[in-house]
């Protein structure tokens, strides 16, 4: 099984309440490919970054055995850059700044040894380049997963359309699922975007958790209640990451393995959180991993006989 992604290579500026971090490496593919390199071997990144984008940052992607042939490097041109505020609650923020710099005439190509991939996560970009994606496969993948944002929802609202009609999975935030359908129920949302192509739907509630929606069925997953939240910037990508990742290395696309893997989604999700960018990520070690796995099992279990 082979899992490919395209989405934003960045640099980020952030500030939370408890610090401010500039020029860091961050990006939707970015965060993605980190967290599924956990879970799955064969990682295809599309991409593209000018050449001011840090060495160190390639140097992390190449550690992960990160298959980077789909990376465009311009010469003499900026790297997409992204500035963001954290409320102090942490769960909104505002963009700052977002400068599409090497994005603005980026034309995605696919490489013919990318073109088979079982398994696609068009990450957080122009709607129009993901379609543009998802066009060169020679097969469709067995899975299409898609994540967006207000942005896009308010620029380019005809393309983020009609790629949705060709996803499986659609992943937002709750603010974001409102605002695709203007439903204040998330469940009434949920059923409005399974009609405009996702079969199925998770929706993110920051330190709430994440809802997996498909036909009649739902299930939740809590976000572990963590003593440090430090900067939440690429937790949706992690989340997906973890959550693909899973669902390619088990090569089980049941709704119950879908559950699953939104458990390792939350728990890759939770380690994104405590650092800075791509920082513990960077440093996670696959023990860590399944004891915080054990973590969720411990949170939501319990037994309870009805009479
Ligand atoms: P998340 O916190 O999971 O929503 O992801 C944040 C990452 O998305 C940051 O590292 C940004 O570089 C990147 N990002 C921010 N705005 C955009 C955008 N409009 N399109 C694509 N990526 C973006």
């Amino acid at each position: 099984m082979s899992l490919l992604v395209v989405g934003t290579v960045a640099l980020d500026t952030i500030e939370t309440p408890f610090g401010k971090a500039e020029r860091i490496i961050g990006g939707s593919a970015t965060h993605f490919a980190l967290a599924s390199s956990f879970f799955h071997k064969d990682i295809r990144l599309v991409s593209v970054i000018g050449d001011d984008f840090p060495p160190a940052g390639i140097e992390q992607f190449k550690k992960r055995g990160i298959n980077l042939e789909g990376l465009q490097i311009k010469k003499g041109e900026k790297s997409f850059f992204w500035a963001g505020r954290y409320h102090i609650d942490m769960n909104s923020r505002d963009t700052l700044d977002t400068q599409l710099n090497v994005l603005a005439t980026f034309d995605p190509v696919v490489p013919e040894s990318y073109r088979n991939a079982d398994f696609l996560m068009l990450g957080n970009l122009m709607p129009s380049l993901q379609k543009k994606v998802l066009d060169q496969m020679n097969i469709r993948p067995k899975l299409v997963m898609m994540d967006t944002m207000n942005f896009w929802m308010d620029t380019a609202w005809n393309d983020l359309m009609e790629v949705l009609k060709h996803v499986d999975v659609l992943t937002v935030n709750d603010e974001e699922a409102r605002q695709l359908t203007r439903e204040y129920s998330l469940i009434k949302a949920a059923k409005k975007i399974m009609t405009m192509g996702p079969k199925y739907l998770v929706i993110k509630k920051g330190e709430n958790g994440a809802l997996l929606f498909h036909e009649n069925q739902l299930f939740f997953a809590p976000a572990l209640p963590l003593e440090e939240v430090f900067d939440p910037t690429g937790a949706g990508d992690s989340f997906a990451g973890g959550f693909i990742g899973y669902l390619a290395g088990t090569r089980d696309l049941s709704f119950d393995n879908m559950k699953r893997a939104v458990i390792y989604g939350s728990a890759i999700a939770s380690f994104c959180v405590e650092k800075f960018g791509i920082e513990r990520v960077s440093e996670l070690t696959q023990q860590e991993l399944d004891e915080r796995v054990q973590e969720f099992i411990d949170l939501v279990q319990f037994d309870i006989d009805l009479v």
